[in-house]
């Protein structure tokens, strides 16, 4: 059989994902052996579950804000009296952060081997603990997220202008 691309290339292995037909140099072009289109789709993917992911963070910033905002001028004791504004943005910045940390964790979570998968799946079965680790995830790690998902996307885009014809 020979490569998918280069016809008089011989091939060795098949793309584990749709089984095309890929050269010695195809297959070491990716850390698996993947062709380029689902190599391509596989980007693509992962460009949608980052953006979801910000999307919906950003949603939670906002509601979060509007809320503790509400809620501080309905009753300001709630809150200890330091400015209203800092507890919204503050609030809003915690709950955004519960759907990046969530991502990382289940990407946490696929790395790991079976066992350790059940174990740690077993204890975030009680959803109130897997949204405390999934927000002190986020919490730590949003700002350096969001600027990764920026600088990606903003690649993509530059990368998609430049290729079109
Ligand atoms: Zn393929
Ligand atoms: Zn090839």
């Amino acid at each position: 059989m020979c490569c998918s691309i280069h016809q008089q290339d011989p091939s060795v292995v098949l793309c584990l994902q749709c089984r095309k037909p890929l050269c010695e140099s195809c297959a070491n072009r990716f850390a698996v052996a993947h062709c380029q289109d689902c190599m391509r789709r596989y980007g693509d993917a992962y460009r949608r579950d980052n953006l979801r992911t910000l999307a919906l963070s950003l949603i939670l910033l906002l509601c979060g804000f509007g809320a503790a905002e509400l809620l501080f001028r309905l009753d300001p004791s709630i809150f200890h009296p330091c400015s209203s504004i800092f507890v919204s943005v503050w609030t809003g910045y915690v709950i955004g952060g519960i759907p990046i940390g969530s991502r990382l964790f289940d990407v946490w979570l696929k790395g790991r081997t079976v066992e350790d998968n059940n174990s740690a799946q077993a204890l975030i079965r009680w959803w109130p603990i897997k949204i405390f680790v999934c927000m002190m995830i986020g919490i730590a790690l949003s700002p350096w997220m969001a600027l990764r998902f920026t600088k990606d996307l903003w690649a993509w885009s530059k990368n998609s202008r430049t290729s079109d014809p």
